[in-house]
């Protein structure tokens, strides 16, 4: 038996060696706060619950569903679309539904990339773009998102050859892990890029319902000629709170939309119509009622834990999306010493920056997974922690013994 070598280019699980720790402790009864998976704490909503209920006898749903989404949900999320961005689309042409967009997202790589065929990846970035590109004989490019730059990546310094070869570009905005926000602005000079060198691009809106202080986060399909040369991925997950039930819809790019369904109709058969039933129910029980309230949460629990970071004499970015801070690690530190600090001294689980790519190194990302107490209860143990080892560490010095940190 030999497994494919594809296997050989996946990089190892970066939380592997996290989650052994994390399991030895909680058998050491250890009080684990976990702020490292992006996994909303909190419960559907109820009408989406009920709905689910309902279709769930309903014997017409218990056939295989259709390949593209059923035509509820298609006309469901378009017609969310023309309300939310004022985005018109073809339930027909421009939208699919997807088994979670973690699963659209990994097959419009193999819809797209060759061997050979270079794709445009962020870097830090959800590590789905570069695996799946990896998976499919591609090579990632990976677009530094920087500080200095807001966290957006920098179109001109992409090489040409780079560029002669690219075929798919993936964006995030509000975005993972870095929990920068862009502009509608910024999506027309990428739409532009797209144009000019013949790029598609897969925006992945996971978090665009998440924003705070007044900020609404734009959709790439908002920019006129978008949708020639751009798909964008929404998914129910973070807004909804509905990491488990799997669904999500891509939308735009008709050639794009096309290319996706021959990859799915041979892959996969659609997600449960019920799911999807309740899916369209979300959309249509005033989503935007829950989502503020559940923004209005996000928003307390971040000023909660930015201004415990702040006393522990971190320097956290404040996020106006997502439900991640952002946080730069102390000096003498990287990001995986840090996360192993924290998790071994605070029993805090953070998400260390590498994780994510190598210019995630030097930063840690704490997800608002946790009630306000709590956070608050993991700022003060890092605060703590961070105090007792500068004691140490001045102690040392006072000392004259120099020690390894
Ligand atoms: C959580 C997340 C997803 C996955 O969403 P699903 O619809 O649950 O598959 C996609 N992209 C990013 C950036 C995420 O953080």
């Amino acid at each position: 038996m030999r497994e494919a070598r594809r296997l050989e280019r996946v990089p190892p699980y970066f939380f592997a060696e996290m989650d052994k720790i994390k399991a030895s402790l909680r058998r050491n009864g250890v009080d684990l706060i976990d702020l490292g998976v992006g996994d909303p704490d909190s419960p559907t909503p109820e009408p989406v619950v009920r709905e689910l209920c309902r279709q769930a006898p309903v014997p017409a749903n218990h056939r295989y569903p259709a390949y593209e989404g059923s035509v509820e949900l298609r006309q469901a999320i378009c017609r969310y679309y023309m309300s939310r961005f004022g985005v018109k689309l073809d339930p027909e042409r421009e939208a699919i539904g997807l088994i979670g967009s973690k699963e659209g997202l990994s097959h419009l790589v193999w819809a797209f990339v060759d061997p050979g065929d270079c794709v445009l990846v962020p870097d830090p970035a959800y590590p789905v773009y570069a695996v799946q590109t990896l998976l499919a004989g591609g090579s990632p490019y990976h677009m530094p998102l920087l500080q200095e730059s807001d966290f957006l990546p920098d179109f001109d310094a992409i090489p040409r050859d780079v560029l002669s070869r690219a075929k798919l570009m993936f964006l995030n905005y509000p975005n993972n892990p870095t929990s920068a926000v862009c502009s509608l602005d910024f999506f027309r000079k990428a739409v532009e890029f797209a144009h000019e060198h013949g790029v598609l691009i897969c925006h992945d809106a996971a978090y665009v319902e998440m924003s705070y202080d007044g900020f609404v986060a734009p959709s790439i399909l908002q920019v006129d000629g978008a949708s020639e040369v751009a798909v964008e991925t929404y998914s129910w997950s973070k807004p909804f709170n509905m990491t488990g039930w799997r669904v999500g819809a891509m939308l735009g790019s008709v050639r794009a939309i096309s290319a996706l369904r021959i990859i799915k109709t041979n892959t996969d058969s659609g997600q449960f119509t019920a799911v999807q039933m309740a899916a369209v129910e979300a959309l249509r029980a005033e989503p935007s009622a829950f989502i503020t309230a559940m923004n209005v949460m996000y928003s307390k629990r971040r000023d909660v834990l930015i201004r415990g970071l702040q006393r522990a004499g971190l320097d956290p970015f404040v996020p106006q999306g997502t439900f991640y801070v952002w946080c730069p690690v102390p000096v003498g530190d990287d990001s995986t010493s840090f996360s192993a600090l924290l998790l071994k001294e605070a029993h805090v689980i953070v998400a260390p920056g590498s994780a994510y790519g190598a210019r995630g190194e030097g930063y840690v990302r704490f997800a608002l997974t946790a009630d306000e107490e709590r956070l608050e209860e993991a700022a003060s143990r890092i605060g703590s922690i961070l105090a007792s080892r500068m004691r140490d560490r001045a102690r040392g010095e006072t000392r004259e013994q120099p020690r390894p940190y």
